[in-house]
């Protein structure tokens, strides 16, 4: 059966190497890194989502700033504190939790956030880095970044190899792609569009799955000894569970432990490095805009 890729396990070694990082930074320079949350609305997932990534920031050190805004409010509310952070010295990270209400222009909203503060990497500049060759984004999207760590902290090699990520969206498979492809990876993309994704997944050496679809990775779409990196989090039924349901990723985990060489557990795998990326980015960006090495 396939090697476990345990993300809970590398994510508390990286916040334990920034948390101790931060300690040094507070004791010679008194700078404390400060990221800010923007959250628009009162989705359950949202919340819980921005509750976490404060108490992961207190851990390590990191201050938080948070605005809650009505669903009702309008753009200009929050572009009105996307620049209020902007401007603010004691804040390095800025984070619009998406999604935003359907009344609102994300890319006229995304774009107010200074490239500088951009520690989803979402903004449209960030972003058209990250496809160019020879350019370097300032930040890289927490969950691609957390997955392509965990593959480095596991030693597994990507140059050469073939990748596919099953996923296009903005946030995942698409940057997703894009760090595979300048890691040297060959890369295909699968999405809901796809003829025959099951052929072409199994041909891969590296498969990363952000589609929101339980179990749509079956044991036989996999190339045996294939590495897995299921970035799905996704409800199912669970009568015998206290909540009534459980989380599960988009791969058929019991069917490709026998094929895969490697594979990340959900929950346990990409979750707790996505956190662990917001922090190592919310750290760089406060070393680099007070220009400490
Ligand atoms: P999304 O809905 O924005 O995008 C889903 C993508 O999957 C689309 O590009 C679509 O074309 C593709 N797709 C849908 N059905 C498909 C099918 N049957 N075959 C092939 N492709 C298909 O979702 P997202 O925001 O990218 O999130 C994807 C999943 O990852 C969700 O389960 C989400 O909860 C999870 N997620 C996890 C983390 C984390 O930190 N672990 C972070 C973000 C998202």
């Amino acid at each position: 059966s396939s090697k476990l890729l345990d993300g809970k396990l590398i994510a508390k070694k990286i916040r334990d190497e920034i948390a101790g990082e931060i300690d040094g930074i507070k004791e010679s320079t008194g700078i404390v890194p400060g990221l800010a949350v923007i959250l628009v609305g009162s989705r359950k997932d949202s919340q819980t989502y921005v509750r976490n990534k404060k108490k992961a920031c207190e851990d390590v050190g990191i201050a938080s700033y948070e605005a809650n805004l009505p669903e009702d409010c309008s753009e200009e509310e929050v572009i009105k504190h996307i620049s209020k952070f902007n401007s603010n010295p004691s804040v390095h990270g800025i984070l619009v939790q998406l999604p935003l209400p359907r009344h609102m222009n994300e890319e006229k909203i995304l774009n107010a956030v200074s490239i500088e503060k951009d520690v989803d990497g979402f903004h449209p500049l960030n972003i058209g880095r990250l496809a160019m060759q020879g350019r370097e984004p300032l930040f890289v999207p927490c969950t691609p970044k957390g997955c392509m760590e965990l593959l480095h902290r596991y030693g597994i090699e990507i140059k050469g190899k073939r990748a596919v990520v099953i996923g296009r969206s903005n946030i995942v498979g698409m940057p997703a792609a894009l760090l595979l492809q300048r890691a040297n990876a060959t890369v295909t993309m699968v999405h809901s569009y796809t003829k025959n994704p099951e052929e072409i997944t199994k041909q891969a050496d590296i498969v990363i799955s952000a589609t929101g679809v339980a179990n749509l990775v079956r044991g036989s779409w996999l190339k045996p000894g294939a590495v897995v990196v299921d970035v799905g989090i996704n409800p199912v039924d669970d009568t015998g569970s206290a909540r009534g349901y459980r989380l599960v990723g988009d791969v058929c985990f019991e069917e490709a432990c026998k094929v895969a060489s490697a594979i990340t557990p959900v929950p346990g795998g990409v979750g707790p490095m996505t956190i662990a990326m917001l922090l190592s980015n919310t750290l760089s960006s406060a070393k680099r805009l007070h220009e400490l090495k």
